[in-house]
Order: C-alpha cells, then structure tokens, then sequence
C-alpha cells in the first residue's frame, strides 16, 4: 500500500499558520497609486514600488500601446533566436546612457538578471561575500552559481575585510554582492569602503540598484551616481519594475562583461525575451527619469516631510536607520506587525507587515512615492499615531 507522497504539505502549511507566516496575495480593484482600492476597500498606499509614479503614467501606457500595435504582444522567443527587436536594443543603449557604463543586458526580470549575472562571473573554485541582508535573487544566485557562500554582518565593512583576509587566498575569483538600498530597510551599503576593500583583495563587486535606480543620484541613476562612483569597475544590477514602473531588469557593465553574459547567462539565454510593452514602457520611463528631476526631487520632499512629521509627533517611535525612501517602524513580534497592519487598514492606510523569514525582526514598512500628497503623509502620522498611543 502506498503513502501519500504530498502529506507533508498540509503538515508544512500548519507550521506556517503557526508561525503567523502566512500570506497572500491581496487583491488592488484600483489603478496602482497612492490611493487604492484594495479588498473592497480605499486606502492610501504605503506599499508601492513605483517610487516615481510612473506605472500609470500616460507616456508609458501610450509608449507601450503604439508599440504592441506595431510589433505584437509577446517577443516570441529567447532575445538570441526570434525574441530581440530594436527596442530591445535601445533601451540597453539608453540604460548604459543613464548608468554611464559601455553597455548593458535586459533581462525579463531584476531576479532573472541578478540569477544570470552571478553565476556567469563565479563557479566551484570561487568565493562569493554578501551582506547578511541581500535581497533573495542575490543569496539565490550565490546558490546557484555553485561558488562558496559566505555572510558579512550587515553594512559591517571590519567583518567583510576580516572574512577576505581569512577566506580569500583559498579560491580563484571572488565576488562581493550587495544591495546598495536595502529592500527591507532603506539604508545605504558603505560602497565607498566597499569597492577600497575589493580593490585590496582583488574582487569583483555587483551592485543590485533595485530601489535606487531612478531614485537616487542627479541624474537618476542609482546609488552608484549617488556616492560619486560612477565609473567604477562594478556590476550593476537594477530592475525595471520599481521606480521605472515597468518590468524587467538589467544588468550595466563593460563591453566585454556583457558580451560575456550575453553567451553565457543561463536566465537570458534560456528564457523568452522581454516583452514589447515592457520594454517601450522602460524605454518611456529612462527618458522622464533623464528629463524631469522634479519628480524625484518630490520624491525626496516626501521623505523628508514624513520624517520631520514622525520626529514631531511621535517622538517616541525609533524607526530603523534609513537613506531612502523606505521607513521601517520595527515590532516586537510578528502578531505586533500583523495587529499594527489590521489597525492601519482600518484607518484607511496600507503599509505591509514585514516578518520572518523575509526579514529577521519584524516591521511596518512605509515606500513613498513622488505622487503622494501632504495629507496623504498626514493621515499615516496621524494613523501611526493612534496605533501607538493604544499600546
Ligand atoms: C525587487 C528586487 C529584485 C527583483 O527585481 P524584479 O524585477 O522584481 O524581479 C532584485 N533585487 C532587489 C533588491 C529587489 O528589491
């Protein structure tokens, strides 16, 4: 008689439930701005990676439209067989453009690009340095890629340079990988010490710009242009589904490296290429990203109004150490995040819970956009406010 062999999902289920890890995904019955209708219900939107508001802006849809009505919907194929169009190709030319780099890869997703870039660069006899808190695409890369793993504690650049003195003589290449926004934090990687500590040990470093791209710099470029580094020998990484509004992602470097990778990457050789619309949609969103600063310099107001808001108005708050435009107000526990989440949704807010595993303690999570008001960051102090005062 056989067993069930799909048992142990109801059992790994209920640790979930227990744990109070469970999610899913919630509907938006809205256009995704910072109002939404979410579940039936309005609320302000403190969840959104569209930093720039550019989503639903009528220059991307319009870009997007003429173009699927010339070319078709989907590309058809991988970019090396029938899946590759001009578009494609201008829209690498204007992200090395933006990012000052000799070229650039589009990828049909940022998780895709950091999965390819990765494991092209390093294998078996190679050693890959990571900050404890990368993103998942980056610490799922280093797997992939079959080099040695190993942690350095958060932004800590004695432990990256005490792990290179101990570890790195004992392989070929070495890789250091980090987020330069935290996804889950908003601080900034020290990428100043980071590239000295690379240079002294011989190591390549790959940057992911997933939320700095379009948000930080003078010209929008990323974090990269923020710290005056543009220029330097790294490999960025970047996403075209954030402040970009689109989807997709990219890898910028040199000529050589994404001739390389073009042969090579695994996640852009074997899948299908971006599609039309995203990619005339990326295209759109590079070019008001180059020719209105104004948004992201409302974009940075925002940040900087909430901030002065908290300070004033509930002093007693002590949010995690943030660079960006992601705030984290930490909770004890995950039942805290969930119940402090419940209260805003019924004060007309949206900001996520985020708890283990995605994070290691958990938090509320507040993104700003360039398309949120005064009154909007208002009622969240003022929601924020309400929740704290009932503890
Ligand atoms: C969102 C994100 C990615 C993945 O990008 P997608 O285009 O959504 O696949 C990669 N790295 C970081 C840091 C991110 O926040």
């Amino acid at each position: 008689m056989s067993e069930n062999p799909y048992l142990w999902i109801e059992k790994s289920l209920s640790t979930i439930h227990q744990a109070r890890w469970y999610r899913y995904p919630r509907t938006i019955e809205s256009v995704s701005g910072a109002e939404i209708l979410i579940e039936g219900r309005l609320a302000i939107n403190f969840g959104s990676n569209d930093y720039l508001g550019l989503s639903n802006s009528d220059r991307l849809k319009e870009a997007a439209t003429i173009a699927i009505h010339k070319l078709g919907v989907g590309s058809t194929g991988s970019r090396l067989l029938t899946g590759h169009r001009e578009l494609h190709r201008q829209l690498e030319l204007e992200l090395a453009a933006l990012k000052q780099t000799e070229d650039a890869l589009v990828f049909s997703s940022g998780y895709l690009a950091n999965l390819g870039a990765i494991a092209s660069v390093v294998g078996k006899r190679d050693l890959i340095l990571g900050d404890e808190y990368n993103h998942s695409s980056l610490k799922n890369g280093a797997i992939f890629s079959q080099a040695t793993p190993i942690d350095y504690q958060h932004c800590n650049l004695a432990d990256l340079s005490r792990k290179l003195e101990q570890n790195r003589c004992h392989y070929r290449r070495c890789l250091i990988v980090t987020d330069t926004v935290f996804s889950m934090d908003g601080d900034l990687c020290p990428l100043p010490g980071i590239l000295e500590l690379a240079s002294a040990f011989n190591c390549m470093v790959l940057v992911d710009e997933a939320h700095a791209t379009g948000v930080f710099g003078a010209n929008g470029a990323g974090a990269v242009e923020h710290f005056g580094l543009t220029g330097s020998p790294l490999i960025q990484v970047g996403t075209l589904s954030k402040a970009l509004g689109s989807l997709g992602g990219y890898v910028a470097a040199s000529k050589q490296l994404i001739e390389f990778l073009t042969n090579r990457a695994p996640t852009f050789v074997y899948t299908t290429g971006i599609s039309i619309a995203d990619t005339a949609a990326a295209l759109a969103a590079i070019e008001i990203v180059r020719q209105e600063p104004e948004r992201r310099q409302q974009l940075w107001q925002n940040v900087r109004y909430l901030q002065e808001l908290i300070c004033q108005e509930i002093p007693t708050i002590e949010l995690l150490p943030s660079a960006s435009p992601i705030i984290c107000i930490p909770l004890e526990n995950p039942e805290r995040a969930l119940a402090a989440a419940q209260k805003l949704r019924d004060e007309g807010i949206f900001a996520p819970a985020i708890r283990p595993p995605t994070v290691p303690t958990s938090r509320l999570r507040v993104s700003l956009m360039a398309t949120h008001e005064k009154q909007h960051l208002e009622a969240l102090v003022g929601a924020l406010r309400k929740i704290t005062d009932n503890k």
